[in-house]
């Protein structure tokens, strides 16, 4: 059986037309899923009872269902716990801001890149997700909360350079008006900084924000936290991030969680500064998030002040990220993880 959200409409209506059906259903088909809302074939009424048992046959509409849904008291945030057919659990997070609805979908269940602040990857990874599988999140997200979602950022667990196939074929159904129409400037990619894919991605000639998980000023840090740092270096990072705003003349995001004592320092603010200045980008200062896994503490706001008016200074524009969620455990992986034990 096929998941009928791993097709594009160009896919949809080829299957339709090699089994004597009329290719213009395909769209009717996409409008009842994608527009509609509607995740049962029987209830597409402009279809023939004939035509819903062969596409019963073939395919099935891999929504996930809904474990458990959390919502923020402090700023209304959900986190849905999803379950897909084959058991695998994910998180997605809904984040409500002035602009619009903005989803943290996940790209793998669990992770293999190993950062040790992060709960994603604690046992490893488990498998990609498709592309039909990371779309269903949202619609099911959307129909959840009644509201239209506008903002995608692949945030959650997984690291999608890692899912590359999958994760562009996802983009690239987003960004159709078939779908749910959301366009690339409203697209953020999180990456631990695989050099070569992030080459790659930059060929693929998008209009999607880059963001980088950096999270040191220098390699001896990003070792102890990053075991992808062994593999790439940041000199070699800042190189890929070049070409992609060279041939995208999209401003990269670097995100730096702060770990006290750790790289929160103002000569990490510095050497941070040194790099940064040469390339266009944006800061994206995170608080740690503490997990009950690891020994990591969050820094003092007096010291991410601080940091921030160290880079500030040298015009590198920065901000603080606001704890979403803070009171749900909104975190990277830290619910999968919570479920799973029980
Ligand atoms: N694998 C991708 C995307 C998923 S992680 C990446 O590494 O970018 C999304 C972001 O959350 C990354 O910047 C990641 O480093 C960060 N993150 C992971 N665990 C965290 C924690 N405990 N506190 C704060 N940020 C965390």
């Amino acid at each position: 059986m096929i998941n009928i959200l791993d097709l594009d409409l160009k896919e949809l209506k080829k299957w339709m037309e090699d089994n004597g059906e009329s290719k213009f259903r395909a769209k009717q088909i996409f409008d009842w899923i994608y527009k509609k809302e509607v995740f049962q074939f029987e209830k597409m009424t402009n279809i023939s009872k004939q035509t819903i048992e062969r596409l019963k046959e073939a395919f099935y509409i891999g929504i996930p269902e809904v474990l458990e849904v959390f919502t923020s008291n402090i700023d209304n945030t959900k986190k849905f716990l999803f379950k897909y057919e084959d058991g695998n659990i994910i998180e997605s997070v809904v984040m409500r801001y002035s602009y619009g609805n903005s989803i943290c979908v996940s790209t793998q269940v669990g992770c293999r890149m190993g950062c040790k602040f992060c709960a994603s990857t604690i046992e490893g990874m488990v498998r990609n997700l498709t592309s039909g599988e990371i779309i269903a999140q949202i619609l099911k997200a959307q129909s959840e909360i009644g509201e239209r979602i506008s903002n995608i950022v692949l945030m959650g667990s997984g690291e999608p350079l890692d899912n590359y196939e999958n994760v562009l074929k996802f983009i690239n159904l987003v960004n159709s008006e078939d779908t749910v129409n959301i366009g690339q400037r409203h697209i953020t990619l999180s990456t631990c900084g695989i050099v070569p894919k992030i080459k790659e991605l930059a060929d693929e000639n998008f209009q999607i924000t880059l963001a980088i998980s950096l999270h040191a000023p220098n390699d001896k840090i990003r070792r102890n936290t990053m075991p992808i740092a062994n593999r790439y270096t940041i000199e070699e990072i800042m190189e890929a991030c070049k070409y992609y705003f060279n041939k995208t003349k999209r401003r990269i995001t670097f995100e730096y969680a702060l770990i006290k004592g750790f790289n929160d320092k103002e000569e990490n603010a510095r050497e941070l500064s040194f790099i940064l200045k040469k390339i266009n980008c944006h800061v994206n200062l995170i608080p740690i998030n503490e997990i009950k896994e690891n020994r990591y503490k969050k820094s003092e706001a007096h010291e991410i002040n601080k940091f921030k008016s160290i880079l500030t200074n040298e015009g590198i524009e920065t901000t603080i990220r606001r704890e979403m969620g803070s009171d749900i455990n909104a975190a990277c992986g830290q619910l999968r993880r919570k479920y799973m034990k029980q």
